[in-house]
């Protein structure tokens, strides 16, 4: 049994204050009795706002990147060990953004999927394609190459400790959604490509869907076989936004 996973990246918004309400009002949002689990993303000077606001709460919480080094002369990079000392559950890793603008090749993505795993963080490894490639049929082939730079480096095996982010680069911001079908097709294929590796492990990985998910398209995106919950941007810097797509499956 996969808890859904209904994750906030809140990218470089927000300013303390708004941090810190934010947080409170997601914590205070849990529903008592459900299995649905939050995680929020906020950027890194707030996160030890975060650690305070979510304490004693079932809310997760961890940063939208690392550097892949465990410490030493990177000025201004952070470092896992820095992120599990404020409380980091979870670290994003190769989000489209910084895939696309800040370096992140698919060889550094592996690096600090395992970085991160080293230090006791889950990462949450973003994939995803292009419309280009999209539109020129290359969708699974990308998705493929993406995953086997982290399988080659890291191994099926430290797919027990991971979360997966589907999230198609051209539904990112754009409010344009991948439909339930288009984005189940994807997910069963990551799924099915793991299980050839470890079907028990395949079985277990949460896969989020990412892109221009809100409250009125969660529910039915979270009830397809194969999609776990959400990486969700825009619409998880509001809690009302945010808690209507938590109480849309919670
Ligand atoms: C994201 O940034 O990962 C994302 C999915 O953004 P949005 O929900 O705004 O499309």
């Amino acid at each position: 049994m996969r808890n859904i996973l209904v994750a906030g990246n809140w990218k470089m918004n927000t300013d303390s204050a708004t941090a810190s309400q934010l947080a409170t009002e997601v914590a205070n949002g849990f529903k008592t009795g459900s299995s649905v689990e939050m995680a929020i993303f906020p950027p890194y000077p707030y996160i030890s706002i975060i650690s305070a606001a979510a304490a004693n709460t079932a809310l997760q919480y961890g940063a939208q990147d690392l550097n892949e080094h465990g410490s030493g002369a990177h000025t201004g990079e952070i470092c896992a060990p820095m992120l599990v000392e404020l409380g980091c559950s979870m670290v994003l890793v190769g989000h489209s953004e910084r895939r696309a603008m800040y370096g992140d090749t698919d060889a550094r993505v592996a690096q600090k999927f395992m970085t991160a795993q080293a230090a006791g963080l889950t990462p949450v490894l973003c994939i995803g394609e292009t419309l280009e490639q999209r539109e020129s049929g290359q969708t699974e082939a990308v998705i493929a190459s993406q995953l086997d730079a982290v399988l080659e480096q890291a191994g099926i095996a430290a797919f027990a400790n991971a979360v997966l982010a589907y999230e198609p680069v051209w539904a990112i911001g754009t409010g344009k959604t991948a439909s339930p079908e288009q984005a189940q097709q994807i997910h069963a294929f990551i799924r099915d490509k793991l299980s050839a590796l470890d079907g028990i492990i395949a079985g277990q990985l949460r896969i989020l869907y990412g892109g221009s998910v809100k409250g009125s398209n969660a529910a039915e995106l979270f009830a397809q076989a194969d999609i776990d919950g959400g990486l969700i941007g825009g619409a998880s810097l509001t809690s009302e936004a945010f808690l209507a797509i938590y109480n849309a499956v919670a």
